[in-house]
């Protein structure tokens, strides 16, 4: 089994090739290649623990460069495609790179394993393609109404692997996730933004009343959703991965203050991000169905997160004195 693993440099990229070469999901001697662009991102350390395995190997490079794609796909048995650009704020900043990578990067992908004949494809994308949901949850078949440019490049991609699917019969799934936390997350994002701020002595910015809810997942079983979808999906057949633990931002700053030993004096109420979603939910019975679970529990989940930034504070530092 031989997987290409696009963003493997990435916080979920990564994690999912660290976690197949440790064999966590039962493929023996798979090889991983990782093919990342190493944007801003995209950190070479968070493989360092496979650096001399041989059974991985990295190319840096674009999931656009077709000419690149054409060298690496003939012998891949799987792709999993993580790349994209991740970060909503700055898509409200600049949106012209999510809609390089996330559309036209994905359908540059797509093409490259049909003219290969790799036998199988899984895209990773988000639940929120949706928009936002007061009540209830989102099923597969729900409306995309994506509200952040983010979200609108990352809802293109999935109607670009439909159309694969139905036009050329490509067996591809798509996985929608909620939002993940867990140990090499770029500390732009709201956990290890908080959890690195807060140990350091600094202040941590609250988006505006502070009452959006997000359904918060142990990037370890976002990661084993995936490898399930990989194994048992079907052919153009959409998965949700979710099934954590839903909590208002609120909620979530006051989990970190605990778990940092930090109170309400270190929170700055800051002014809301521009057309900020209210909540996500997903029904991920489908994926149930299949039998996925997910194992983290929050309070176990957060803990050994925050535990591993006090641990590897090598790993974080240089990211946030290059940002100040
Ligand atoms: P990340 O920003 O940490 O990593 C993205 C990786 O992609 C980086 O290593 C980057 O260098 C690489 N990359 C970017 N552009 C590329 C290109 N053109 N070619 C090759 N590599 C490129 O993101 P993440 O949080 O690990 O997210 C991974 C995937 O999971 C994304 O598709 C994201 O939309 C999706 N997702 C993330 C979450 C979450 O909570 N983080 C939730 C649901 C879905």
């Amino acid at each position: 089994m031989h997987v290409l693993v696009t963003g493997g440099a990435g916080f979920i990229g990564s994690n999912y090739v660290r976690r197949t070469l440790e064999n966590h999901y039962g493929t023996g001697h798979a090889t991983v290649t990782v093919l990342d662009k190493l944007t801003y991102a995209g950190n070479r350390a968070n493989l360092a623990p496979f650096a001399d395995n041989p059974l991985l190997r990295f190319v840096q490079g674009d999931i656009g460069d077709a000419q690149l794609l054409t060298r690496l796909l003939p012998s891949v048995d799987a792709v999993v495609n993580f790349a994209a650009e991740s970060h909503v704020d700055r898509s409200i900043d600049s949106a012209a790179e999510f809609v390089a990578t996330n559309v036209a990067g994905t359908q540059t992908l797509l093409q490259a394993a049909l003219d290969a004949g790799v036998p199988r494809f899984v895209h990773v994308s988000t639940d929120e393609v949706y928009g936002s949901i007061d009540t209830g949850s989102w099923t597969e078949e729900w409306p995309l109404e994506p509200n952040s440019p983010y979200a609108a490049t990352k809802a293109g991609a999935d109607l670009m692997v439909r159309a694969y699917a139905r036009t050329h019969r490509m067996n591809v799934s798509i996985t929608r996730c909620s939002n993940n936390y867990g140990p090499y997350q770029f500390p732009e994002k709201v956990v290890p933004l908080f959890v690195t701020s807060l140990m350091q002595g600094a202040t941590v910015p609250l988006y505006g009343d502070g009452l959006n809810i997000r359904d918060w997942l142990h990037v370890d079983d976002h990661c084993r959703g995936i490898q399930l979808v990989l194994e048992r999906g079907a052919p153009g057949e959409i998965y949700h991965i979710g099934g954590g633990q839903e909590l208002t931002n609120r909620e979530l700053t006051e989990r970190i203050l605990q778990a940092l030993g930090s109170d309400w004096s270190s929170v700055r109420q800051v002014a809301d991000r521009k057309g900020h979603d209210r909540r996500y939910s997903l029904d991920d019975s489908k994926l149930r169905a299949l039998g996925y679970r997910p194992e983290v529990p929050f309070e176990e989940g957060l803990a050994t997160t925050v535990a591993w930034y006090r641990d590897n504070t090598d790993w974080w530092q240089p990211i946030t004195a290059a940002a100040a």
